[in-house]
């Protein structure tokens, strides 16, 4: 959740669902918002609206009325339109390495031997379903739990993150996370994690409402089809097994909401206590099959789901969870098996999950795959061509700008005990703000590429992924390590380093645009900055110091009135309704609430600071206030499927972002600005106003 947009390429780094990644993707044909034009586009604004009664549709609306979604993707909208951009650039540079001849085990020819891999549609039609075989001969000898829990346990990737990156989903069993530990944020600590479902989440599972029943009444059809191209008889009766499995699972799975307190994950176990604490699961076969009879200990993130789901092991028929495993196997990989497998998948995943009408074309989901593996390969290329040190100095500025805002909210506050206050300035003090790229890059000389295999490539990329990050374990940590590759459009809060990231993919117009005013770059990436740098005092924030130990540093009268102003917050989302059937969750979105009104009010700041005094030129006759609140509305521009939609309500903890542009009806200048009055639709009484910092 210490992202600012749940994005595509979040997932593709994570590894897990490249058909799901691809799908995502944006598409290329898609023309960029006037490249010409520096500052507010007054194009994109409906002003008929009242901007105090549809703050959104003002900033956005005629950009809304005359934009389609294209058939094949899900979204659109500033973050999709930046993305085209960078995929683009990276487009060009794959191609680049494919025309070099570059020497053999060179990065430069991973790339073009990855994405080449991936083009060679006939090859992978002509191998069929070969590949799989070896793998699924493996799964049909399993003869009892001991063997199956073996087999369940060389499942196990890195493929979820809890506080970077924020993935809690993994359809494996359970997830590895590697990353600082929460009592010895020194060393890096195996953080494990519940998982086991193919939909998105347990509301999939359990919740009653038609949206859900008509996934689930084309979820049982799908699951047999897989299972029927894969060769599989009696494939009715196999898919009712694994859904029951699965069910059972999301049944006492933990609730995003609860995911994200961190105080009620961190429960350490040593590798002794899992047999004691979560009986049923064959443990010690399990660590040996993910290759962990070393790690001594682990935090166990959700208990209560680690006892219910090893328990099922037990309880479960050994065919039905070979069946669960066949099944599994064969959507992890079917964005590499021929056709007929990924079009079955992408009739479920794509169409019935997302809406999303047809597949990318081949060789955007190429670089996709290109990007997932070998992200940061290709992001050296991407930051040298593409990121200036002009504009990396600029960047920096703004970031220095908004860090001094922050500072000076913090002296500001009357509620705040210096004590408290004194740590928070240590935490501003310490972080490490990576902007563009980072210091040093990823090392792929163990993750073999071969010219003719995609299947193999994926297979040991993930691999490579794993086994890079298990030798991480117990290892001093790196404070400078990015989560996100530069040509990510995105920008993190790496709570247990103190450290934000900013790729360089983000740092464009509309975010940032050296040649746009003050105002706009302040409303845009100010704001996204300032998002990112709240997340180091909101609800998570509180929990870590300035050296990223878990340490309450908040005075109990400090946090008293923190959960007080933010629960008003979350109510304040609460009421907002996408679909008369379904409202946003304020808990669930809570920590990205705060980020967005603490960023926004930091950024403000930070614009008038840079103003120093002096009044804003005006752009078609708006101040530069309204430009400043514009540009913030503007940067939240999208369109998506009402299904994608529904996804988003239910699984990220993000608000969509319509909601995340209204969040301008707490900050004060916002009224005056625009002449906001009592009774418009937005408006909030000064009482009413959400206050963090
Ligand atoms: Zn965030």
């Amino acid at each position: 959740m210490k992202f600012i947009k749940k994005d595509s390429r979040v997932v593709g780094v994570c590894l897990a669902l490249i058909a799901v990644v691809v799908l995502l993707l944006p598409a290329l044909s898609q023309t960029p918002a006037q490249p010409e034009t520096h500052g507010i586009v007054v194009a994109h604004m409906d002003l008929a609206v009242k901007p105090g009664d549809d703050f959104y549709a003002y900033t956005n609306g005629e950009w809304l009325k005359r934009t389609e979604i294209p058939p094949d993707r899900a979204t659109v909208g500033v973050f999709s339109i930046l993305d085209n951009i960078s995929s683009q650039r990276t487009a060009d540079l794959i191609e680049q390495a494919a025309k070099s001849a570059a020497p053999a085990g060179s990065d430069v020819r991973k790339i073009a031997d990855l994405y080449n891999s991936y083009m060679d549609e006939a090859a992978v039609e002509g191998k069929g379903l070969a590949p799989l075989r070896p793998q699924f001969e493996a799964i049909a000898a399993i003869q009892d739990k001991h063997q199956l829990a073996y087999a369940l346990g060389q499942t196990l990737r890195t493929d979820v993150d809890a506080l970077n990156n924020t993935n809690f989903h993994t359809p494996n069993l359970f997830g590895l996370w590697v990353a600082p530990g929460f009592n010895d944020s020194e060393h890096y600590t195996a953080y494990i994690l519940q998982g086991g479902l193919q939909l998105p989440d347990r509301e999939y599972y359990l919740a009653e409402n038609e949206h859900m029943r008509d996934v689930r009444a084309a979820y049982a059809p799908h699951v047999a089809a897989m299972l029927k191209l894969a060769g599989f008889d009696d494939t009715d009766n196999r898919a009712k097994h694994v859904i029951e499995l699965e069910h059972a699972i999301a049944e006492k799975h933990t609730s995003l909401a609860d995911n994200e307190d961190i105080h009620k994950a961190n429960n350490t176990w040593s590798q002794a206590d899992f047999s004691g604490k979560a009986p049923g699961l064959d443990w010690p076969e399990y660590f040996r099959g993910a290759g962990l009879t070393q790690q001594s200990s682990f935090i166990v993130w959700q208990p209560a789901a680690f006892t219910a789901e090893s328990a099922l092991v037990a309880s479960a028929p050994l065919e039905n969870w070979k069946d669960w495993l066949a099944y599994h196997l064969i959507e992890s990989m079917a964005g590499v098996l021929p056709k007929a497998v990924s079009e079955e998948r992408f009739g479920f995943f794509g169409k019935t999950l997302t809406g999303t009408q047809q597949q990318r074309p081949r060789w955007q989901r190429g670089v996709g795959v290109v990007n997932g593996f070998l992200g940061d390969a290709v992001g050296k290329i991407y930051a040298e061509k593409y990121f200036s040190p002009e504009a990396k100095a600029q960047a920096q500025a703004l970031v220095a700008n908004l860090i001094e805002a922050f500072r000076k909210r913090i002296d500001a506050l009357t509620w705040m005990d210096p004590t408290t206050k004194a740590e928070a300035k240590a935490k501003l003090s310490t972080l490490y703000v990576g902007v563009g790229y980072p210091d040093s890059w990823k090392n792929y000389s163990a993750y073999e590429v071969k010219a003719d295999d995609i299947f193999g490539n994926v297979w040991r990329g993930r691999l490579f992924d794993y086994q890079q990050d298990l030798a991480r374990l117990g290892k001093p940590i790196d404070r400078k390590w990015w989560s996100m590759t530069p040509q990510t459009v995105n920008a993190v809060n790496l709570p247990l380093q103190n450290a934000l990231n900013f790729p360089a993919a983000i740092l464009q117009p509309p975010f940032f645009d050296p040649k746009a005013p003050d105002a706009v770059n302040y409303g845009s990436i100010g704001a996204v900055i300032g998002h990112e740098i709240s997340h180091t005092f909101d609800t998570e924030g509180s929990a870590f110091d300035s050296k990223g130990r878990v340490r309450n540093w908040w005075t109990p009268a400090d946090l008293k009135h923190f959960e007080e102003a933010t629960a008003r917050l979350a109510a304040q989302y609460d009421t907002y309704k996408p679909f008369p059937d379904l409202s946003l969750n304020g808990k669930q979105t809570l920590a990205e609430n705060i980020a967005d009104v603490a960023g926004l009010a930091a950024a403000y700041d930070g614009y008038h600071a840079a103003l120093a005094g002096k009044t804003a030129a005006t752009q078609d006759g708006f101040s530069g206030d309204q430009q400043f609140f514009i540009a913030f509305g503007q940067s939240w521009a999208q369109k998506e499927r009402e299904a994608v939609l529904r996804q988003q309500v239910v699984t990220d903890s993000h608000s969509p972002d319509r909601y995340r542009a209204d969040t301008v009806r707490n900050l004060d200048p916002w009224y005056p600005a625009f002449s906001v009055q009592p009774g418009q639709t937005l408006y909030l009484g000064p009482e009413d106003r959400v206050r963090i910092w």
